[in-house]
């Protein structure tokens, strides 16, 4: 198999000394003590991380899983929750609402810039009937990072209890999520985490809890039903097998960024200078404002194929993502987060980008690594 360099979206670059943690020898997880406290002390480094007092939980499914259990755990039939969407993923909270008998309510604003926060402050002040709220920190599709440290406060002003999707942001932009007043924070592993997929994790709030507890219907899920998680550490016993492997893994991670001092720098760095190099060779950016740092997301020029130019990236042994739903086919987008915010790295996709763009008959305004490289330093 060729080596491909990932430069995706998510997934991300997989450092070694993760792989190798995932390979230690592993034990029984319901027998074995000595995880239930690895797997807390993980937990712990991720609130510290994160500035917050909330109790985290690493949950064994995708991101998208942590997106249902938050919205599973809190949703009873009949219930309010207003869905902040300015994208694919924003707009998409709404669906899990619908499954556990919500009404979802859509506040649906342009998806190429963030949420205007006095704009949604005056909406609040007419509509504010809600039993949560839901956002995406960035919304990976479009790019867009909206500002949640000041959209969720003003929601709970309003005793709105606050979901936020930051799977695609979080370790990449700067979030403290008490000053920020998230009850729910959604975090998966494969983004600028930089662990393997297959975790999603949650920092829930006493607030949050205490709302689940008090719940007149009982949650409807087994696996998405965060409170069978909440005694994990006093009983030493978790709803189900933990996948231990994974959880080394995600663990190494974490420390990795944990002793990466320099990590919010580094991504604006190479998202500014990304930015830069496109913008100059003559390509547009899908979104006008609120570029997060994780990812570059591109408008397909006119006459350009997306999986013609994806195809073009691999056989340059790069892979970068397309998109889907409403996006499908008209970006393609570059994932420059954890792993992947590597000058290095940012230098060959940019090359490999310029030379399938020009093979396919575009001409561009600039050498996108040198305008790159003058920029990063
Ligand atoms: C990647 C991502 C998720 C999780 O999706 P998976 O398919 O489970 O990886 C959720 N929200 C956002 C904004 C994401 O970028």
């Amino acid at each position: 198999m060729n080596k491909m360099m990932l430069m995706t979206a998510g997934p991300t670059q997989v450092r070694e000394n993760v792989r190798m943690a995932r390979s230690t020898v592993t034990t029984s997880p319901d027998e074995d003590i000595s995880f239930c406290e690895y797997y807390k002390q993980v937990c712990d480094k991720l609130a510290q991380f994160f500035c917050t007092k909330n109790t985290f939980y690493i949950l064994s499914g995708e991101g998208i899983l942590g997106l249902e259990a938050a919205c599973a755990s809190l949703t009873e039939a009949g219930d309010n929750v207003l869905v902040i969407d300015n994208g694919i993923f924003g707009k998409g909270f709404a669906d899990f609402v619908k499954i556990y008998g919500g009404n979802p309510i859509l506040y649906t604003v342009d998806d190429k810039e963030p949420v205007n926060v006095q704009a949604l402050e005056e909406y609040l002040k007419e509509n504010h009937d809600f039993k949560y709220a839901t956002i995406v920190h960035c919304d990976t599709p479009s790019g867009v990072l909206n500002d949640v440290e000041s959209i969720c406060p003003i929601l709970k002003k309003y005793d709105i209890l606050t979901v936020v999707d930051s799977v695609s942001a979080c370790f990449g932009e700067p979030l403290n999520v008490d000053k920020a007043q998230i009850d729910i924070l959604c975090g998966g592993s494969q983004k600028a985490l930089s662990a393997p997929t297959g975790l999603t994790f949650l920092g829930v709030s006493d607030k949050a809890i205490e709302t689940m507890k008090n719940r007149k219907t009982p949650i409807a899920s087994f696996y998405a039903n965060i409170l069978s998680f909440v005694d994990y550490y006093e009983n030493k016993w978790f709803p189900y097998t933990m996948p231990v492997s994974d959880i080394y893994g995600f663990g190494r991670a974490v420390e990795n960024v944990i002793k990466d001092r320099h990590i919010f720098v580094r991504h604006k760095k190479i998202a500014n200078a990304t930015r830069k190099a496109i913008e100059t060779a003559g390509l547009k950016q899908y979104i006008k404002t609120g570029f997060s740092n994780t990812v570059t997301v591109i408008t397909l020029p006119e006459g350009i194929n997306d999986q013609e130019l994806l195809q073009k990236m691999r056989e340059r042994h790069i892979m970068i993502s397309g998109c889907f739903g409403e996006l499908a086919g008209k970006v393609i987008r570059i994932g420059h987060m954890g792993e992947n915010a590597d000058v290095a790295c940012m230098l060959e996709t940019l090359m490999a980008l310029g030379e399938s763009l020009e093979q396919m008959g575009m001409t561009l305004n600039c050498d996108m690594k040198e305008i790159f490289l003058k920029e990063v330093k």
